[in-house]
């Protein structure tokens, strides 16, 4: 059978928090028998389910509570230690049911594209949907980011990125240079350094790590979120939001920095067959060369909007120029939102993100109630 067929008023691509906050709302402005949900996971927790599994709740930077009910509500006051990959999908398959949100799974949107005033979207088997409003959630996790260096096409050795780390134990005895200067990288680094056996390990990254003692304060999250906000209203892009929050030093990485863990070089400027090499040519390596068995690029994630293609939303600053209150709508195509891309890409943005998008989607609605 199909997966998709018929039309809707509403269909929201992605189940991660910013499609279920989305939904939430939807719900509760009385839209939710006019919605379509789908998501290409296998079940719900968003990309949480992908995520490393050392990585636990106390390790992530703060899942936010979706409206309606609390993370502590739903998994008790007692989770923090649990895997993020297994208690977020927890928790927002009990969000799911309590609510009454009927995410389809697994349907892969290949595609979204015009139909007279309609949007058709096109899954994987080539079935599709007519909505006149697309709430577009699906997130960064499926487009993992790889800088271009010279000679990295030449490299025989391992490369990897955050998207594809499973925990320390593969790295035994090898010589790991990690590449990044956000959390997910001093987190693995760390982790690697203290936990595979024999292992030896590199740090570098294009800007020079920032440590901040002082813990990040609301206002610095304000203005973070504003510059990024900025940057999509002009049509740039985005960015990261918590890129510009530097890392806050904690008990994990006041210590390893005390066993020289965390030593830091500039980023290289070229990759050989057996590592990297600062200021060389190719073919002479010259002295300044490092041989690695592995690069971990934790390098970030861009935001996987490709089946969103056939729209031409991209403009020339690279970005898609955002605009309404929270700058969920997009300016060329006002009845398509994009939600978790530039300033609602956190967990609390995803959150109010949904609601702006459903406040919208009535608006809209209520403009022209009849369907064509
Ligand atoms: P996602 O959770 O990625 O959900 C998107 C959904 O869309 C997925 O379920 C996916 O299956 C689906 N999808 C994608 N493409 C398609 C398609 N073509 N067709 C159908 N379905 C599709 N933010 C925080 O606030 N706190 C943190 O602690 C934090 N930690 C992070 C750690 C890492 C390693 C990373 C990479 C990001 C982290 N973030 C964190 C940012 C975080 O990802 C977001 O805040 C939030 O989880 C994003 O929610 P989302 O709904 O936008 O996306």
């Amino acid at each position: 059978a199909q997966v998709l067929g018929g039309r809707t008023d509403v269909v929201v691509i992605g189940g991660g928090q910013a499609g279920l906050s989305a939904g939430y709302y939807l719900h509760r402005f009385g839209l939710g028998d006019r919605t379509v949900m789908l998501d290409h996971s296998p079940g719900p927790g968003g990309a949480w389910q992908f995520r490393w599994p050392t990585l636990t709740l106390a390790g992530a930077n703060n899942v936010h509570d979706l409206p309606g009910l609390g993370l502590s509500e739903a998994l008790g006051t007692e989770c923090d230690q649990w895997p993020a990959r297994t208690a977020v999908p927890d928790y927002f398959a009990q969000y799911e049911d309590k609510f009454d949100l009927k995410v389809q799974r697994p349907v892969h949107i290949r595609t979204v594209s015009k139909e007279g005033d309609d949007f058709r979207v096109t899954a994987a088997d080539g079935s599709h949907l007519l909505a006149r409003t697309v709430i577009n959630a699906t997130g960064t996790w499926d487009r993992p980011f790889i800088p271009y260096v010279p000679g990295i096409e030449s490299y025989t050795g391992t490369q990897l990125h955050t998207h594809d780390y499973f925990g320390p134990g593969a790295f035994a005895g090898q010589r790991v240079l990690v590449v990044g200067a956000g959390i997910s990288a001093v987190q693995l680094l760390i982790e690697i350094a203290r936990e595979a056996e024999g292992v030896q390990t590199f740090w570098c990254s294009r800007t020079e790590p920032r440590f901040t003692e002082r813990s990040f304060t609301a206002e610095q999250g304000r203005a973070a979120v504003a510059r990024v906000e900025q940057r999509v209203r002009a049509g740039l892009a985005p960015g990261s939001v918590v890129s510009v929050t530097g890392l806050p030093v904690n008990d994990a990485i006041r210590s390893a920095r005390a066993d020289g863990i965390l030593q830091w070089r500039p980023m290289f400027t070229r990759i050989t067959d057996t590592g990297v090499c600062w200021d060389c040519t190719p073919g002479h390596a010259g002295s300044d060369h490092l041989d690695v068995d592995v690069i971990l690029w934790c390098t970030g994630f861009r935001s996987s909007l490709d089946h969103l293609a056939p729209l031409k939303l991209r403009g020339p600053g690279g970005g898609i120029v955002m605009t309404g209150r929270l700058a969920t709508v997009v300016a060329a195509e006002p009845r398509v939102q994009l939600l978790g891309y530039g300033p609602s890409a956190s967990t609390i943005g995803a959150n109010r993100a949904g609601r702006e998008a459903a406040r919208v989607v009535q608006d809209v609605l209520s403009r022209s109630p009849e369907r064509t």
